[in-house]
């Protein structure tokens, strides 16, 4: 499942091509810190149950469900006695806390601590936002698992602000607190927080949660893609991280290519490439960047 030529750079290096892989692609600490406890736990238990995908990318979902790992959702918990059920790396609203409560199952809880900080946050500003009759925002994507997790802290009372637009669900005579999901980008925040500024008539305090493990990966991806004659995006179809980042790639560098798994390299793109980049999501596991790597070489070998 991994190359052996890999040097500790993520890099292969043959006389007439070079093979690196982008060492900021892949999987956030949460991500790897959520797939180590479902191992671990796989480790001694035939099964173990995760409250949605424990990552949006098929190859590993494929890969841990090889190993007993069931994606259900949180209702299905109600059916289940004596299991063990992980909740993911995004976390999860309080109902979610309540429904494993009354049942029967054990709760692995892989809840990112930079998450779990912010629901604690949130959570805070609502109770004192109660005080003064204030509003809590929250810039994210709706049905998100991460917003969901957030907004049940203030019980589903947080106003969610997907666009520009959302801003006229707020009332400016009202004190105003702001937060934002985790991955959004630091541009639509800085946005969102002056167009507040600009019309709160009362107090506003904006608070940037913005994860910095992914917020700068589009500029460094930019600038990676820039310095090779071909450039192979390892990403899943349905994940709009994969999407985004793959777009600044094809922007910085024409010869950028979408591959979901190594099959889907082709050949004659490769022809006249000397230097090869491989960059990824963050939800795209190191394995597969390395898989990649080894076919690319196999490829200009043969
Ligand atoms: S908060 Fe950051 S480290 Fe944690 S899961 Fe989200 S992106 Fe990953």
């Amino acid at each position: 499942m991994s190359t052996q030529n890999l040097n500790s750079r993520n890099l292969i290096h043959h006389p007439e091509f070079s093979i690196e892989i982008n060492n900021q692609s892949g999987f956030c600490f949460g991500v790897v810190n959520a797939i180590k406890k479902a191992e671990e736990n796989l480790s001694t238990d035939e099964k173990l149950y995760c409250i949605g995908s424990i990552v949006h990318n098929s190859q590993e979902v494929s890969r841990l469900s090889e190993k007993g790992l069931e994606i259900i959702n949180i209702a299905q918990v109600k059916n289940l006695a004596n299991k063990n059920i992980l909740f993911r790396a995004h976390g999860e609203p309080p109902e979610s806390y309540d429904i494993l409560k009354q049942s029967d199952n054990k709760l692995i809880d892989a809840t990112c601590p930079v998450v779990l900080k912010i629901q604690q946050r949130i959570k805070a500003a609502y109770i004192n936002s109660k005080k003064n009759d204030g509003q809590i925002a929250l810039l994210g994507k709706k049905n998100h698992a991460e917003v969901i997790g957030l907004i049940g802290q203030t019980d589903n009372n947080a106003i969610l602000i997907e666009t520009e637009n959302d801003l006229k669900k707020l009332d400016f005579s009202k004190p105003i607190e702001l937060f934002s999901q985790t991955t959004k980008s630091l541009a639509e925040f800085q946005n969102i927080k002056k167009r507040i500024e600009i019309q709160a008539k009362n107090s506003f305090k904006a608070n940037d949660t913005i994860c910095r493990q992914v917020s700068n990966r589009q500029t460094h991806l930019k600038e990676f893609s820039k310095k090779f004659d071909a450039v192979f995006f390892v990403g899943d179809l349905k994940s709009s991280n994969s999407k985004v980042l793959y777009q600044e790639c094809k922007r910085a560098n024409e010869n950028s290519f979408f591959i979901v798994s190594p099959s889907d390299i082709n050949a004659a793109t490769l022809k006249n490439a000397t230097s090869i980049g491989i960059c990824g999501a963050t939800s795209t596991p190191q394995w597969l960047m390395e898989d990649v790597a080894k076919a690319i070489e196999q490829l200009k070998l043969s």
